[in-house]
């Protein structure tokens, strides 16, 4: 499957000059949402990220999206494997888990995102389904920026990834652009300004 030609063919994969929320700049920019609202390549992608999962032989009662980014790619993913989905959601900063929404003790509970960057979300809603009982068995997301260790991909975690190195992680393409410090950002030395695309760099 062509991640990439996925992403650019929605329009999805944006080139500028672009202000991430961990405050570096970057030339390219991934707009998830874009690819997602077909919902057809979102059962596309899904099912494709459930069949790895699947065949990785992983036990998965329940998929968490952490907020907002990953409610679709999560909703989607769930629906492939044929388990429950949940969702956490940021309030007042802090990430919670709310609707009604209860984990058992011991539940496996598989955190999707559209992407991971650092993976420093997944990892904050993670800590609130562990405190709820369940248990973390993997990390999923439709697209790695690269700075984490995926299964099935030669990339190597990078010191800022913040996922646990002792569960899979599962996405379904590698995008390692270049990120700059604003002082060390090349197109800002060519006197273009960043303009920031959306929150938390997602
Ligand atoms: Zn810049």
């Amino acid at each position: 499957m062509d991640v990439r030609k996925i992403y650019m063919d929605a329009d999805a994969l944006l080139e500028g000059h672009f202000k991430l929320s961990s405050g570096n700049h970057s030339q390219f920019y991934l707009q998830s949402a874009k690819v997602l609202e077909d919902p057809k390549t979102a059962k596309l992608l899904a099912d494709e990220l459930a069949k790895e999962i699947k065949a990785s032989g992983v036990k998965v009662d329940t998929v968490c999206a952490p907020a907002l980014g990953g409610l679709i790619a999560g909703f989607a993913l769930a629906q492939a494997l044929d388990v429950r989905f949940i969702f956490a959601e940021r309030v007042n900063g802090e990430m919670s888990v709310r609707r009604g929404f209860e984990v058992s003790k011991g539940e496996k509970v598989l955190m999707c995102e559209d992407i991971i960057t650092t993976g420093g979300s997944a990892m904050e809603a993670a800590a609130v389904v562990k405190e709820l009982g369940g248990e973390i068995v993997a990390v999923a997301a439709l697209a790695n920026r690269g700075f984490c260790k995926r299964e099935n991909s030669d990339v190597k975690t990078k010191p800022n990834c913040k996922l646990p190195q002792d569960i899979p992680f599962f996405a379904l393409a590698d995008f390692t652009f270049e990120m700059y410090e604003p002082e060390a950002c090349p197109l800002c030395k060519n006197g273009s300004e960043a303009i920031k695309p959306g929150s938390r760099g997602n």
